[in-house]
């Protein structure tokens, strides 16, 4: 006899993927940090390092449709709320020790998605040696757009990425100044974990971050994904 549930299970984080009726189910969510040099100079290093990895929860995925404007909360415990914009890689099948020359055949597709962050917190955290959970993890810190498939888009390794606040535009760079590439991040990450479908790797932010405040609407982009609205309330 099966157990039942003392109560229901949390639903399954998903995400629509274009042209498809079946949606993504999220599984895990893995972060590069300081991705691009002028954005790890930005925080104070040289951009010279191995990559490294935080996670968010699956369930702070916020997904945002195209031409809608999704609104999230203010987060609590903060006054410094930054965007951080990123290419997405979603994951469509699993695998450990991946080589570079065969980490495209993982991937799902892509979505513009937002890292936001706690600057404060993070910084805090930062200097006293502790996890960047509550600078990091918080809920609803990861606004999503909808994936689309490798197939439609090809291998994505350029093409610019930009976030706009209120229309006045805050980063703006491209997927080739990316420190560790996308197969690099997918092969050095595999070496750790073993990667599974469902899993996105958000890939690092470029330079320009910055805080939000509530009422200010983020524009973020990367071409060939389009554009997703994010309004703080
Ligand atoms: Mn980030």
């Amino acid at each position: 006899m099966s157990a039942s549930y003392a109560f229901s299970p949390a639903a399954i984080s998903t995400i629509p993927v274009t042209g498809k009726d079946a949606v993504f189910p999220v599984r895990r969510i893995y972060c590069v940090g300081r991705n691009y040099v002028e954005h790890a100079q930005e925080m104070g290093f040289s951009g010279r390092e191995a990559p490294f990895f935080f996670c968010k929860p699956s369930d702070s995925i916020v997904p945002v449709a195209y031409g809608e404007t999704v609104s999230i909360p203010y987060p609590s415990e903060t006054g410094n709320l930054h965007h951080e914009i990123e290419l997405v890689v979603a994951i469509g099948k699993g695998g450990k020790n991946i080589a570079e020359d065969q980490a495209a055949k993982h991937i799902f597709g892509y979505a513009v998605g937002l890292d936001m962050t706690r600057r404060d917190l993070q910084m805090d955290l930062r200097k006293a040696g502790r996890p960047w959970e509550l600078g990091k993890a918080f809920d609803q810190s990861a606004p999503i757009g909808p994936i689309h498939t490798i197939e439609t888009t090809g291998e994505i390794a350029r093409g610019a990425i930009q976030l706009a606040v209120n229309g006045e535009k805050r980063q703006s760079s491209d997927i080739t100044k990316l420190i560790w590439n996308v197969n690099e991040t997918i092969a050095y990450l595999s070496k750790y974990f073993e990667l599974q479908p469902g899993d996105l790797i958000f890939t690092g932010t470029p330079e320009g971050v910055g805080a939000v405040k509530p009422n200010d609407l983020m524009t973020g982009s990367v071409e060939k994904l389009g554009e997703i609205r994010v309004k703080i309330c």
